[in-house]
């Protein structure tokens, strides 16, 4: 054997720990950038909720809260994003896709995620007040993926200092 085939050989053997490892960098990542649409919403006055959405390890739509320039309570980041991603896509259900979101969702953002079928949805932080979990994962789809807790501090300091700056 020489030493191309060797190389070969160990690309294709499947090492979950590996694959692990790179979701768990990937949502990392994709996280910040989320993050990033959450610092974009704060500057604005709005409160700071980003999304972004993911297809084959591409972002192709990203959004923050909108709520108080449009003058509408449905312009949450997650609504915007699959709104955009499903324009992208040409296509309703968004299957193939994650979204990553800073703020756990509500139960009308829960609802747009169950209706568009996202494959998989990670937050950040939790909202016990008024994210959907407490009304159970049922409220999703019931092939949708869910993870938490990705870049969760950095996620809820950005509520607290904004809501702290308000007061
Ligand atoms: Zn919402």
């Amino acid at each position: 054997m020489n030493f191309n085939s060797l190389i070969f050989l160990q690309l294709h053997i499947y090492n979950p720990l590996l694959e692990s490892m790179l979701t768990v960098f990937s949502d990392d990542n994709f996280m910040k950038k989320a993050i990033q649409e959450a610092e974009t919403a704060a500057s604005l006055g709005e409160v700071p909720v980003g999304a972004v959405i993911v297809c084959n390890n591409a972002v192709i739509a990203k959004a923050h809260n909108h709520v108080e320039k449009l003058h509408d309570i449905t312009a949450h980041a997650e609504i915007l994003a699959i709104t955009a991603a499903s324009n992208y896509l040409g296509s309703k259900y968004l299957e193939d896709c994650t979204l990553y979101v800073t703020l756990e969702p509500c139960v009308m953002c829960a609802g747009a995620i169950k209706w568009a079928r996202l494959g998989r949805v990670v937050y950040g932080a939790s909202d016990d007040k008024g994210g959907f979990m407490k009304y159970g994962k049922e409220l999703l789809h019931p092939s949708t993926k869910l993870e938490f807790g990705i870049q969760n501090e950095r996620c809820s300091e950005m509520l607290k200092n904004f809501f702290k700056a308000k007061r």
